[in-house]
Order: C-alpha cells, then sequence, then structure tokens
C-alpha cells in the first residue's frame, strides 16, 4: 500500500483480498455488550473488542484508513476535531508545562488553553501568528513541553516552516502535535515532515457533507503511543459506529472533493483578489501570499477555505454583503460539499496580537457548486456591499 497514491490507497483497503465473502463496505456494529463463548474467552482481546469502547468494524476500518492516510502506526478517533486535539494535550502535559502555539489558532483551542488548562496548571504562550520557525524556536522555555502547530493558521492563514519547527522542538525535547484539519491528511503529512502527532477534524473534508462530528490523532513514537492511549482510555473516549461509518464513507471520495474544490477555490479566490472593494485574499497556494513559498514547497494540494479582508466598510457593510448571496451558506465549519461564508471580524479580539486589517475580515469556503455561478452570486454581494458604503 506504501507505494499507492492516496486516491488508490483510500479505495484498496475496502476492496483488499483474504477478507472472505463480505460486503464492500464494514457493517455498521452497535454494540456496548460483546459475548463470548466460554468464560475463558472472555479476557483475551484477539478474539475481537471485549466491549462496545473499544470500537467494532466501522471505527476499525477508518482508524486503519486514517494511520495509512498520516503514515502513522496508531490512530485514535474523538468525537469531534477539537477533542482530536485536546486528547495529546491532556496525555503529553502536566501542571507546570507550558504549551506554545500560534496567536492564530483555532478559537475553541486557545478556549480550552486559556479556561481548562490554565485553571489545572498547565500555561499556553502564543506567538505572534507571522512569526518565523526561528523566531517561535527562540520562544522554548525550560517549561515548553508541547508546540501545536496550526498551518496556515485558523483565518489570517499564516504559513510556518513545519519540518524546521519540527525539528527544533526534537532538539530541544519538546513534542509537536499539527492540526492537520486544512490538508485533510492529502495535501500536507505531518510526521513524514518530523512532527510526533497529526490531528484532524474530519468533521471537515473527511466527512465531507456537514453530517456528522468526529476527530483523530495519529502518531508512531511508542512513547507518545502509550501516553495517549492511556488518556484516551482513562478519559472514555469513544466514537458512534455510525458516525465511523460515515467518515470512511466520504473518504473514499476525499482526494476527488478536494483536488476538485481546490480549483474552484482559486477561479473565486483570484476573481475576488481583483475586486475593488477587496483588499487581500489570504491563501497560501495563491502567488504573492506570504506563505505562497512554503506552502509550494511542502503541500501537494490546498483546502478551498480562504480569507478576505475587505477594503473600508464595517460590520454593516459586512453584513449587507452577507445577506444579498443567495448560494452561500451562512453557517461555520468547512470541508462540506457546499459554500460557505462567515464574518470573522470579531474572533480577531481574542488575540493577543490582532492584525492590522483594512476592513472586515471573511471566511469563504468553495463547496462543489459552479464556480462561475458562485462568483456571480459574489458579484450581486458586492452590489449590495457597494450600496451599503453609499
Ligand atoms: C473545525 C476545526 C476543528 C474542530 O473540529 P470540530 O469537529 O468542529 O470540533 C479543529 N481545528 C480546526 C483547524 C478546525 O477548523
Amino acid at each position: 500500500m506504501d507505494l499507492l497514491s492516496d486516491r488508490t490507497r483510500l479505495i484498496a483497503a475496502a476492496t483488499r483480498r483474504g477478507e472472505g465473502r463480505r460486503p464492500v463496505n464494514p457493517p455498521i456494529e452497535r454494540a456496548s455488550t460483546m459475548l463470548s463463548d466460554a468464560v475463558g474467552d472472555m479476557r483475551d482481546a484477539s478474539l475481537g473488542p471485549l466491549y462496545g469502547i473499544d470500537g467494532t468494524a466501522s471505527q476499525d476500518g477508518l482508524r486503519r484508513a486514517i494511520s495509512d492516510l498520516e503514515g502513522a502506526e496508531s490512530c485514535w478517533l474523538a468525537p469531534s476535531g477539537l477533542a482530536a486535539v485536546t486528547l495529546p494535550l491532556l496525555a503529553l502535559t502536566k501542571p507546570g508545562d507550558e504549551i506554545l502555539t500560534t496567536d492564530a489558532v483555532y478559537g475553541p483551542v486557545r478556549r480550552f488553553l486559556t479556561r481548562y488548562m490554565a485553571a489545572r496548571g498547565v500555561t499556553a504562550r502564543f506567538h505572534p501568528a507571522e512569526a518565523s520557525a526561528e523566531e517561535v524556536a527562540a520562544l522554548v522555555s525550560d517549561a515548553t513541553r508541547l508546540m501545536l502547530i496550526e498551518a496556515p493558521g485558523s483565518l489570517t492563514m499564516e504559513m510556518i516552516d513545519v519540518p524546521l519547527l519540527a525539528e527544533a522542538a526534537r532538539a530541544r525535547g519538546v513534542w509537536t502535535v499539527m492540526d492537520n484539519t486544512w490538508a485533510a491528511g492529502l495535501a500536507f503529512k505531518p510526521l513524514a515532515h518530523g512532527v510526533d502527532v497529526s490531528v484532524q477534524a474530519l468533521t471537515k473534508y473527511a466527512g465531507g457533507h456537514s453530517d456528522l462530528m468526529l476527530g483523530a490523532v495519529s502518531a508512531s513514537d511508542p512513547a507518545l503511543v502509550k501516553a495517549i492511549a492511556e488518556t484516551y482510555e482513562d478519559v472514555g473516549l469513544c466514537v458512534s459506529p455510525d458516525d465511523a461509518w460515515l467518515a470512511l464513507r466520504g473518504l473514499r471520495t476525499l482526494p476527488l472533493r478536494y483536488a476538485e474544490q481546490q480549483r474552484s477555490m482559486m477561479q473565486v479566490a483570484t476573481w475576488l483578489a481583483d475586486q475593488a472593494e477587496v483588499s487581500r485574499v489570504l491563501h497560501p497556494a495563491l502567488p504573492g501570499d506570504p506563505g505562497h513559498l512554503l506552502w509550494s514547497r511542502d503541500f501537494t494540494g490546498a483546502a478551498s477555505l480562504f480569507g478576505v479582508v475587505m477594503q473600508g466598510g464595517d460590520t454593516q457593510t459586512a453584513h449587507a454583503f452577507l445577506d444579498a448571496l443567495s448560494l452561500f451558506g451562512l453557517g461555520y465549519s468547512w470541508g462540506g460539499f457546499e459554500s460557505l461564508i462567515t464574518y470573522e471580524t470579531p474572533q480577531m479580539a481574542f488575540r493577543v496580537a490582532p492584525p492590522t486589517l483594512e476592513g472586515p475580515l471573511l471566511r469563504l469556503h468553495i463547496g462543489l457548486e459552479s464556480p462561475s455561478e458562485l462568483i456571480a452570486d459574489l458579484e450581486i454581494g458586492l452590489a449590495a456591499w457597494r450600496t451599503a458604503v453609499g
């Protein structure tokens, strides 16, 4: 399987020989109790899961598919992407430790760090979103235990040199965890670039249809695998067989959806960047973006998610723009088949160092609709923006 493309490998796992007559897809096995034939069998884990929390066929299939995609020895499924990020942070830190992360970290993770973790003696330090790997490495202190990497950063999409940062962290005995949701395990392989733990919100691209919440944690280092597996067991995490089944189904078409949405995103983002009402489009696949060189060097694809900084205007004009659209859904999350748009300026207030923006910050997710029709929708929105600006 190692030599196969992701596109083939995600399907070849379903058609593997030697597993007997069976449906292509694993069954959904709903279970708490698992029965054994003899009392002596009840302690034998090699006969299969002993309890529903161990997971059944669909969770197993999904874990194997994600491990394969991330190039990891082990994978754990979490009930949300957020739980997938918090699991390794809980597993790998203790009171007195410090976690170093970007000021552009996913918002709910910032809340977890500043509320839950801080109250339990684990401190967080937020480095400037645009800091280089060398600058971040220079911030490592004796207390730093773990670096949480998010590249591109949430909303403002800053890139960082991940291999260099991972190497610097390793040299200082600091674990690295990367939120790999944007690359969906396809466009970037954190473990192959020296990162210790890769985390994804499967809610986004893997699910792909905005109908489930799920996360995955992948790692290979034996000490890490032990620590994460024990915490997973200790806190009682598990996911439903139905959700795992849906995510596994989503994975079969993930590479095609991801590539198609990338193509449409490039059309829409390039068009938007040329509009007078737009100051900047934030996406590392766009030539001229500050993260473009790093993205070109390390990534093999791009998510259809980007930021837009408007030129002038305010909350009212931003609302007028969004309210005038009819194809773009107004809603959070991304990675599904549908295009979405959100107004994100209020999120900047949570940052240690909010960026200087020329106008409202919007976030767009491009789905599987026709890009020219999405552009026509945005034209209507921009007309409403101009009217609102007056
Ligand atoms: C959405 C998201 C998460 C959390 O995923 P949920 O399944 O919504 O909890 C984590 N990280 C990033 C970068 C995300 O966009």
